[in-house]
């Protein structure tokens, strides 16, 4: 099979890194955009036809053997170092788990060395303190970093370890050829401001406090029947509580539903996975376990009753509908959790830097008071055709809060998908020093993108 074209371009970019001996370097693509395929076919198929020595370092179980079939099917066997395989001397390709390293990383340490290349799976744990001490240990090496979320819930900047950014298309761009155009219902948005914040994001007891309750949960599944009934949808929860009450109320609405949780043991939380791909269950209730790397393409809804303020965990909430699959047109999110007020529409461009992590802007969004969509401004609602006269108010300044010290350091073409007005426009050409000629430009590309959505 070959690399998508972007794909390939950025295998490309990210071969000129490691040519010129860039000691961290960053991938970042959404979910599902493919990062595993341009990352094994593209880089590493190139870097072992030149005989490097490469990692492929993974911080859980099932990625550990996700990675080794990945490899072996571009003829690449690689070898596993987990808690029962030390490294094979004679493999040029290991995949390895984290901890494993971590522990053994002194009796190792002369193996470390030997290496090249070290590839960072989900990149945006790679500054926590324990990984950034073993990926010192890799004297000899290049790291390549990879992540759908290039930032992180506690601020701390990626920069620490990496010193470029490869930047993959955003899931707008992906949309609809590549990735499946999400819809969200918004039936009703929870009041947070009396829920305390534990580490970045609400306390979690106080959350399933106002979460946690019926009426909520039935709104819900009437939203889901008017918008999806019977398609497989996860369902994401507060605690283990909160997910086993949701799939009582599930099923006393007549859907088959389970919850899982990390009490139960894998083999039974992988036949609930397996019972949701295959059709079996309409519910999967999750509180965390299926954000992070869970592949069930055929997943066309998201019931989100866990509001978060991370924008990581949404973005991973999000990315699990997104996935094409055979007659799938479209995903339905239902937003109990004013996620899509908050943090945008899943296919809401972020901006960010290696050395500021996520920097905060304003997302614009209109939901209709008639059919609950929440969507992009215009002037009608793309689902009940209500009109919004006024639906230009909402394309304010989207990056006047962003200081021209940050607007320098990305690219003038990155920026320009975030104008919302002349006034963004004339911010980055006095933060860029850009000539009028391209003010000019810009408006008159923001006017065609205007009359676009007039017309839409
Ligand atoms: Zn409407």
């Amino acid at each position: 099979m070959k690399l998508r074209p972007y794909q390939q371009k950025n295998a490309d970019e990210i071969l000129a890194c490691l040519e010129r001996g860039v000691r961290g370097t960053l991938y970042a693509l959404p979910t599902a955009g493919g990062k595993t395929a341009t990352v094994v076919r593209g880089v590493i198929r190139e870097v072992v036809n030149l005989g490097w020595p490469t990692v492929f370092l993974v911080h859980r179980r099932e990625l550990l053997h996700q990675a080794v079939r990945t490899l072996a099917r571009v003829g690449i066997q690689a070898s596993v170092v987990d808690q029962d395989h030390d490294p094979d001397p004679l493999a040029l390709v290991h995949v390895c788990s984290i901890d494993t390293l971590k522990a053994r990383k002194k009796r190792l340490a002369g193996w470390l060395r030997t290496i090249k290349l070290v590839v960072v799976d989900e990149a945006h744990h790679a500054v926590a303190a324990g990984w950034q001490a073993l990926l010192e240990d890799f004297t000899n090496a290049l790291i390549l970093g990879v992540t759908a979320t290039p930032y992180r819930g506690d601020g701390k900047p990626l920069g620490v370890l990496f010193n470029e950014a490869v930047r993959g298309p955003s899931v707008g761009e992906l949309t609809p050829r590549w990735l499946c155009p999400a819809e969200v219902w918004e039936p009703w948005s929870p009041d947070t401001s009396g829920v305390p914040i534990s580490r970045g994001d609400f306390a979690v007891g106080e959350l399933d406090r106002l979460m946690n309750n019926d009426k909520i949960t039935k709104m819900a599944m009437n939203a889901y029947a008017a918008r999806m009934p019977g398609e497989p949808a996860i369902v994401f929860c507060v605690s283990i509580a909160h997910a086993r009450r949701a799939a009582a109320i599930s099923a006393a609405y007549g859907w088959r539903a389970i919850a899982v949780d990390g009490e139960m043991s894998d083999s039974d939380r992988d036949s609930a996975i397996d019972g949701l791909a295959s059709g079996y269950y309409q519910h999967l209730m999750s509180c965390q376990l299926v954000n992070e790397g869970t592949d069930i393409p055929v997943v066309s809804g998201a019931i989100n009753l866990r509001p978060t303020k991370s924008t990581q965990l949404k973005k991973q909430q999000d990315g699990r509908v997104l996935r094409t699959h055979f007659g799938k047109t479209r995903s339905c999110i239902i937003d109990m959790a004013g996620g899509a007020n908050l943090h945008g529409l899943p296919d809401a461009d972020l901006l960010w830097t290696l050395e500021d992590g996520l920097i905060p802007i304003r997302h614009r969004t209109i939901r209709c008071p008639k059919c609950r969509r929440r969507f992009e401004p215009g002037p009608f609602c793309p689902s009940c055709s209500m009109a919004f006269p006024h639906w230009q108010q909402s394309t304010l300044p989207v990056l006047a809060g962003v200081s021209e010290h940050i607007l320098r350091k990305l690219p003038t073409q990155e920026l320009e998908r975030f104008v919302a007005s002349e006034i963004d426009i004339r911010h980055i050409a006095r933060a860029k020093g850009l000539a009028n000629s391209w003010i000019y430009h810009a408006s008159q590309r923001l006017r065609d993108r205007q009359n676009e959505r007039r017309r839409a």
